[in-house]
C-alpha cells in the first residue's frame, strides 16, 4: 500500500466547520440543489481539495471534469488576475475586445474540421448546446433534432429536452421542447451494437420523424453523465454517413470530453470522423464559466446578425484563463498524460474487476473511464446503492468519487491530468481500501 502522502485527515468527516456550514446551506438554499458530498471547500491546488476543517482530499471529480490542468493552476491564475484588473466585462457584441478572437483562432488551430472554422462563446455547456442547435436550424431551416438514450446535454429548456436520464433531471419538469427525437446509443455491455444503434436511427426516418426535417443529431463522443459509454468507431462513422446523406449538421457535444480527457484534445478525434460543431465548456477555462460552440464557417455564420447573442457571450476574465490553459496543455504535455495516467488506472481497475464481481464493466477512453457496479454480473442489474456506499467509503479514507450512468451505479474519474504519480498511487490505494471496505 502507498504511504499517504498527499491526503490527510484531521477530523472526522465531515468535520465540526463542515457540519456548521453544511447546517447553514440547509437553512439558506434550496433543497434540489442537493450536495454529493458533506464537507465545504476552502482551497484547491492541482489534484487535492483542502477542506474548511483542514482535512486534504485528492479529488477525482475536477469540478465534474472542469479542471483538466487543476485546481489553482498558477498560470491560469495569473492570467485571470490580470485581465480582471484590465476590465472584466464590456459585452463583446458591444465593445469587442482582442481576447476573443484570439481564443477563437486558438481553437480553429485545434478542432478537427477541415476548411474555415469560426466559434462563438457563452458561458455553460448547456448554452453551447442550444446555441448549436440554433446555427443547425438556421442553416438547415429544418426543426427537428435527435438525441440519444443516456444522452446528457443540460438542464435548460431545449438542452433539457435532449438529455435523457429522466430522475432527477425531467421528471415533473415538463413540458419539453417539441421536435426532439431519441434513438438508442450503442452499449456493448449492454446488448447494443453500433449496427443496432445504426439501423434504430434510420429506423426512425421511416417510423418517426422526415428525414429532411432534422437539423442536428446531436452525439457524445463519449458519454459522460450517461456512464462513460464509448462511442464505437464505425458508429460515429455511421452517423457521419446519415448525416450527409441527409444533409443533417452533425453536432459533438465535447462538453465532458474536451481539452485532453480522452488522449486526445477532443474524443472525436478518436473515431477520425470530422464533426460539423463542436459544443465546449468545462475544461476550457479551468471551471471559469465558460462555453462555445466552434465549427463550420458557413454554418456558424447562418443565423441572422443578432439571431446569436446574450449580455454574457464570451467573459473576458474567463477567456484569459483559457488562453493560459491552453499553454499549460501543451507545456505540460496534458494531452500524452491523459493516456499515461488512463493506462495506470484501467490496469488497477481490471484487477479490481477479476477479484470483484460486482464490477460488470471497465470502461472509457484515455483517462476518462469508469466501473459499472452490478448485482450480479450475470444480469447485469444495477447496484447504485453499491456505487454510492464505495464513493462514501473513498470519501472517508480522503478520496473524492462521483457516480454516473443512467442507472447511477457507475464511478467516474474526472481527476486532473496534472496527479502526481504518487498521488495517484495514492489515491487508488484508497479507492481499493474503499472497494474491499464495502465488497468483501
Ligand atoms: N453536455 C455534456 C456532455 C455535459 O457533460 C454537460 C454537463 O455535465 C453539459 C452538456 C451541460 O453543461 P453545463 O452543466 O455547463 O450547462
Amino acid at each position: 500500500m502507498a504511504v499517504t502522502r498527499t491526503i490527510e485527515l484531521k477530523t472526522e468527516i465531515p468535520g465540526p466547520r463542515s457540519r456548521e456550514i453544511g447546517e447553514r446551506i440547509a437553512r439558506a438554499v434550496a433543497k434540489p440543489l442537493a450536495l454529493t458530498f458533506p464537507i465545504v471547500a476552502e482551497s484547491g491546488r492541482g489534484a487535492t481539495l483542502t477542506d474548511v476543517d483542514g482535512n486534504t482530499f485528492i479529488d477525482f471529480t475536477g469540478g465534474v471534469g472542469s479542471l483538466n490542468v487543476g485546481h489553482s493552476h498558477p498560470d491560469v491564475v495569473a492570467a485571470a488576475h490580470e485581465q480582471l484588473d484590465r476590465f472584466s466585462h464590456t459585452d463583446f457584441t458591444i465593445v469587442p475586445y482582442e481576447l476573443y478572437v484570439a481564443l477563437a483562432e486558438r481553437l480553429a488551430e485545434r478542432v478537427p474540421i477541415g476548411g474555415p472554422v469560426k466559434a462563438a462563446f457563452f458561458n455553460a455547456g448547456t448554452e453551447a448546446v442550444e446555441n448549436a442547435v440554433k446555427f443547425a436550424r438556421a442553416y438547415t431551416g429544418r426543426p427537428a433534432v435527435i438525441a440519444f438514450e443516456g444522452a446528457f446535454h443540460g438542464r435548460t429548456l431545449l438542452s433539457l429536452s435532449l438529455t435523457s436520464k429522466v430522475h432527477p433531471y425531467k421528471a415533473g419538469l415538463g413540458p419539453f421542447a417539441p421536435e426532439v427525437y431519441r434513438v438508442p446509443f450503442p452499449n456493448a455491455y449492454r446488448g447494443i451494437s453500433a449496427a443496432d444503434a445504426l439501423a434504430a436511427l434510420e429506423r426512425t426516418f421511416t417510423t418517426t420523424v422526415a428525414a429532411e426535417t432534422v437539423a442536428a443529431i446531436v452525439l457524445e463522443p463519449v458519454q459522460g453523465e450517461g456512464g462513460f459509454i464509448v462511442a464505437p468507431r464505425e458508429f460515429v462513422a455511421g452517423v457521419r454517413k446519415v448525416c450527409d446523406k441527409h444533409g443533417i449538421v452533425f453536432v459533438a457535444d465535447e462538453v465532458q470530453t474536451g481539452f485532453g480527457r480522452t488522449g486526445r484534445f477532443f474524443a472525436i478525434e478518436h473515431s477520425g470522423v470530422e464533426p460539423d460543431l463542436i459544443c465546449v465548456a468545462k475544461s476550457i477555462a479551468n471551471g471559469l464559466p465558460l462555453s462555445g460552440v466552434l465549427g463550420k464557417a458557413e454554418i456558424m455564420d447562418a443565423p441572422v446578425a443578432g439571431g446569436v447573442g446574450g449580455t454574457y457571450v464570451g467573459n473576458p476574465v474567463a477567456q484569459a484563463a483559457a488562453l493560459a490553459v491552453l499553454d499549460v496543455i501543451d507545456d505540460e504535455g496534458l494531452v500524452e498524460r491523459s493516456n499515461t495516467i488512463g493506462e495506470i488506472i484501467r490496469a488497477r481497475m481490471l484487477a479490481w474487476q477479476e477479484r470483484w464481481p460486482a464490477i460488470g464493466d471497465v470502461r472509457g477512453l484515455g483517462s476518462m473511464l469508469a466501473i459499472e457496479l452490478v448485482a450480479d454480473p450475470a444480469t447485469a442489474k444495477p447496484a447504485k446503492a453499491l456505487a454510492n456506499r464505495v464513493t462514501e467509503a473513498a470519501l472517508q479514507r480522503g478520496l473524492l468519487l462521483i457516480t454516473c450512468g443512467v442507472y447511477g451505479n457507475c464511478i467516474r474519474v474526472l481527476v486532473p491530468l496534472v496527479i502526481a504519480d504518487a498521488e495517484l498511487e495514492e489515491a487508488l490505494g484508497a479507492w481499493e481500501e474503499a472497494l474491499e471496505a464495502v465488497l468483501a
